[in-house]
């Protein structure tokens, strides 16, 4: 069912405290931990408690879960204290999303390029 844990996905064992990771801010229905392999001095991955594949799978399932993904980005932004920063959604592979549990990446605190690479 939409939302519900999905025994294989790496971020519901985040979530449900199976796997461990440096967790910034929880809320209800939101956890924001460190990336592993950080690409800026903050970079912090905001992901939705329960399973959906992408951001377009939760913003059509759950928008108001959508909406407070983006509200914790932002308080982590604040929390970090970045006047500017950079919010990823990475979709589908070729995009290079590599863990198919909707995360959006906060990533601030250096100088960004545009366009990405
Ligand atoms: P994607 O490539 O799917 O957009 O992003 C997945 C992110 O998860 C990558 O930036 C990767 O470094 C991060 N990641 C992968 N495994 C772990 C883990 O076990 N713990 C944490 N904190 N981050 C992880
Ligand atoms: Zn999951």
């Amino acid at each position: 069912m939409a939302g519900e844990p999905k025994d294989d996905c790496l971020f519901c064992k985040i979530v449900e405290g199976h796997v461990p990771a440096t967790i910034v801010r929880e809320t209800d229905t939101t956890v924001a931990f460190r990336d592993i392999n950080p690409q800026a001095p903050t970079h912090v991955l905001v992901i939705p408690k329960a399973h959906y594949k992408d951001a377009a799978a939760l913003a059509t399932a759950d928008p108001a879960l959508a909406a407070d993904l983006l509200r914790e980005a932002q308080a982590v932004a604040d929390e970090d204290k970045l006047e500017s920063y950079r919010i990823v959604f990475n979709t589908g592979a070729g995009a290079g999303q590599t863990v198919f549990h909707t995360h959006a990446h906060v990533l601030g605190g250096r100088g960004m390029q545009w366009p990405p690479g």
